[in-house]
């Protein structure tokens, strides 16, 4: 059993850029000395600087300062009070692992988290999934965040309307955060015709001068409708609120 679990101890990608060792080591002692009266939790020292965790049916390795800074639940699974473990070592935790690894993400760095796609908005399916969770593992910040539905202002959109004739200026390489809805609509508009048919007066009366208006004599300016095509930009951008994310800890 035990050599089934063992290589993931060493699984970095698991543990992080963090050094358990130094994490768990400093907190046993800060913790020693400010409760020096109570009696050190033996059982965080015998399991070591790792926790392994089988939740359904895969693997986590964390530390304990991970996990029980602030969540209730591994609080108070990890107290020592209870001996709780697998014969492995391991602690098994009955929970789906895809919901796990966004609760173990939040433990680690304590960024709140969003899923948000441009397309398709926030994942609100994931967001329920999650404050279920974060309500069985005890994370306050993490309900209160899901709960409270305060992910929503993390995620801004601003909404430019810009309105533009003929076909010059559609094309536009924007940033990936950046999308453009078109709303093109044919439209006429009436145009000038200069009296000599002079190409360069056309839609400009002023243009024209002493020898037009001899040709014109006493007829009215003559228009002639054109088709034109309007259209309606709107340019959308969206912002993520990163300090939204991480304030509060
Ligand atoms: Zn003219």
């Amino acid at each position: 059993m035990s050599d089934r679990f063992f290589p993931w101890t060493f699984d970095t990608a698991e543990t992080g850029e963090k050094t358990p060792e130094e994490n768990v080591v400093s907190d046993w002692e800060a913790a020693a000395e400010s409760t020096s009266d109570e009696v050190p939790i033996p059982h965080l020292a015998a399991v070591g600087s790792k926790i392994t965790l089988q939740v359904g049916e895969q693997t986590f390795i964390t530390t304990a300062t991970t996990l029980t800074e602030e969540s209730g639940f591994f609080s108070s699974l990890l107290s020592g009070r209870w001996d709780n473990t697998q014969p492995d070592g391991s602690y098994f935790i009955d929970a789906d692992p895809d919901l796990f690894k966004h609760i173990l993400r939040y433990l680690r760095r304590g960024v709140l988290p969003i899923f948000y796609d441009s397309g398709k908005g926030h994942d609100h399916a994931l967001y329920l999934a999650l404050l279920e969770e974060a309500k069985y593992f005890q994370i306050p910040r993490l309900e209160e965040w899901l709960g409270g539905k305060a992910y929503i202002r993390a995620v801004k959109v601003t909404r430019t309307v810009i309105e533009k004739e003929g076909v010059d200026d559609l094309d536009e390489i924007t940033d990936a955060d950046v999308d453009i809805t078109l709303f093109p609509s044919w439209t006429t508009r009436k145009v000038y015709v200069c009296p000599r048919d002079i190409v360069v007066h056309r839609g400009n009366p002023r243009a024209c001068g002493r020898a037009c208006k001899r040709v014109q004599g006493d007829a009215d300016d003559e228009y002639v409708e054109e088709p034109l095509l309007r259209t309606v930009m709107v340019r959308r951008r969206i912002f993520l609120d990163r300090e939204a994310c991480t304030e509060g800890r």
